[in-house]
């Protein structure tokens, strides 16, 4: 029998305790089956829970395997592109509708950790850093854009200002949102499958789901089980592999590479981010860091298209660090992993139905964490017949990679170039 453990990341370090999870053996009957126990589907099975259904969830792995359990753990509203482009290619209903919940993700994870008392490091504030002025100036623009939407919690940072909550010379001003934040990433998914057990959901670890048999009554099978169930959600997102091939032809997995420093003690910690925020740069090709509850530098960036794993990762993101933080050159790196998230052209998300049953929700293309929790919510209530925000979604218009499954990376990759070339030209 499989038995695929966390990868070694600070975060498998540092998990709260879980219970053992039993792996699915007979045949099973339930209302939902959902498909991956990362937020997507944590979030799903909690709406559903909820709402009355009985819910079975299905994980290859350990809950929190995939991308959730190994993010950079910023809260970041709005979606990997925002709202502005989404008014420029959809009907002005349905930018409506996307752009009211853009801010939701955030405000679900912060109900769910009041209300299942989940111990994840909760901090409020986000930054996205400006290196030059052409980042400003998109910046003064997100900041009118959300506030059209609603957000009232935005502050624009000047140089001197960001030099106040960050203490990095790179950055020309920045954007603060104090409805962003950061969290323990593993920690929250542990918490959320801890709050669906207590609401009578089940949750099967190594049991992956190898075919999903579909029709009136769909099963899904796994290598010793069944579920039988009435509804399925498929979230299995970068992992999913082709369970789903109508799925994988419009998205592509993605590596990107996080490392932790040893503890760097409370002085050194406060010189650095003495607010506490996260960052994020306003690159194309990103860098996002953090500090942690015991005051390492987690920080991440870099892209690998095709989702690959590199050899060496703190050859790769060890200078990035440094470059923003000189001072750190003789501090240890204590971990580094890699982890995939799901890219779209469009870097939408792709949200669909496929036949009267099988519901999905993947591909928010590197900012996930807050829209996996929204997609949760809007799967339910499509479950539930209320399907006008699922339809919002599930309407965005998704286009294959060029060069199909065989190009597609190098493809992704020459374009990725192109925009890295441009972040290092200040374009
Ligand atoms: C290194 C890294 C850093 C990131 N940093 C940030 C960040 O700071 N902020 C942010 O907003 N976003 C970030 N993201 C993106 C964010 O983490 C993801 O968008 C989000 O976690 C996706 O959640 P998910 O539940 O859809 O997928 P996942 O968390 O990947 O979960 C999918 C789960 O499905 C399981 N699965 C797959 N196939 C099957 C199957 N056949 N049967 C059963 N189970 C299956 C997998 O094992 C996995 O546990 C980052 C991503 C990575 C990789």
């Amino acid at each position: 029998m499989a038995n695929t453990p966390y990868p070694q990341s600070y975060y498998a370090a540092s998990a709260n305790a879980a219970p053992p999870r039993p792996v699915l053996q007979g045949d099973v009957e339930t209302d939902v089956c959902v498909i991956g126990a990362g937020y997507t589907g944590l979030s799903s099975a909690l709406f559903l829970l909820e709402s009355g259904f009985r819910v079975t969830v299905l994980e290859a792995a350990k809950v929190g395997f995939g991308a959730s359990g190994r993010n950079g753990g910023q809260i970041v509203n709005s979606y990997s592109r925002d709202i502005d482009v989404i008014e420029r290619s959809v009907g002005p209903r349905q930018a409506q509708l996307l752009g009211q919940m853009a801010f939701e993700g955030g405000k679900i994870i912060r109900e769910r950790v009041a209300k299942y008392q989940i111990q994840c490091d909760l901090k409020d504030g986000g930054v996205f850093a400006a290196l030059n002025s052409k980042h400003m100036g998109h910046l003064e623009s997100q900041k009118r854009l959300w506030e059209r939407y609603g957000h009232t919690q935005l502050e624009l940072l000047d140089e001197r200002r960001i030099r106040e909550v960050v203490a990095c010379d790179n950055y020309v001003g920045g954007l603060l949102d104090m409805s962003g934040g950061h969290i323990h990433p593993l920690n929250l998914a542990l918490g959320e499958a801890a709050a669906v057990e207590s609401l009578g959901g089940t949750i099967y670890e190594q049991s992956a789901a190898v075919r999903i048999e579909r029709g009136a009554n769909p099963v899904v099978h796994t290598a010793e089980g069944k579920v039988r169930a009435k509804f399925i959600i498929v979230a299995g997102n970068a992992y999913l592999g082709n369970l789903v091939p109508e799925l994988a032809a419009k998205s592509m997995p993605c590596g990107t590479q996080v490392i932790t420093t040893a503890p760097l003690g409370d002085e050194l910690a406060r010189t650095l981010l003495p607010q506490d925020y996260c960052v994020e740069d306003c690159n194309y090709l990103l860098d996002y860091y953090r500090l942690t509850r015991d005051k390492r530098l987690i920080f991440g960036g870099g892209v690998v298209y095709g989702a690959r794993d590199p050899a060496n990762i703190e050859a790769i993101i060890r200078p990035k660090m440094l470059k923003a933080f000189p001072k750190l050159k003789d501090v240890k790196i204590d971990y580094a992993w890699t982890g995939n998230f799901l890219l779209t052209l469009s870097r939408l998300p792709q949200v669909g139905r496929l036949g009267d049953n099988i519901y999905y929700s993947q591909g928010c293309s590197g900012h996930g964490v807050t829209y996996t929790h929204l997609a949760g919510k809007v799967l339910a209530e499509a479950l539930r017949g209320q399907a006008e925000r699922f339809d919002a979604f599930a309407d965005l218009p998704h286009y294959p990679f060029p060069g199909g499954q065989l190009l597609r990376t190098p493809f992704a990759a020459m374009g990725a170039w192109y925009y890295g070339l441009r972040d290092k030209l200040g374009f």
